[in-house]
């Protein structure tokens, strides 16, 4: 697994792990031919796939919170939806209105409340 890759998936992984999901099994194979980016192909539980990638000149914080994004769909698509609430993470302030966003702010990588755009927590930290 590219290591650029490996260590954007991991705080959002690590996120899903301490919610109770499961995190996607991830395949190497380089689907984006666009230069500077890092790609796999991730499997969910369900047996569902989706490419994720990441851009390599890009910040770490700004490739945390892009590889968050791509996982925070594919999980919502593939574990919850129909069987549970959809909005993961939860939003401390609306807790049954959305789920939080993945961004940045300054040099971190967090999630948001789209809502109030009040920082939760730091991406690997909830
Ligand atoms: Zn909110």
């Amino acid at each position: 697994m590219d290591e650029v890759l490996s260590a954007a998936l991991e705080p959002v992984c690590r996120d899903l792990e301490r919610s109770g999901l499961q995190p996607p099994r991830l395949e190497d194979r380089e689907w984006n031919d666009f230069p500077g980016y890092a790609s796999a192909v991730m499997w969910a539980p369900d047996g569902s796939g989706r490419g994720v990638a990441v851009d390599r000149t890009a910040p770490a914080h700004e490739r945390v919170a892009a590889a968050a994004d791509q996982v925070q769909e594919q999980t919502i698509e593939s574990q919850l939806w129909g069987v549970a609430e959809t909005n993961w993470p939860r939003c401390p302030e609306h807790p049954h209105s959305h789920p939080l966003e993945a961004t940045t702010s300054g040099e971190a990588a967090v999630w948001v409340c789209p809502a109030s755009r009040s920082v939760v927590a730091p991406i690997g930290g909830l």
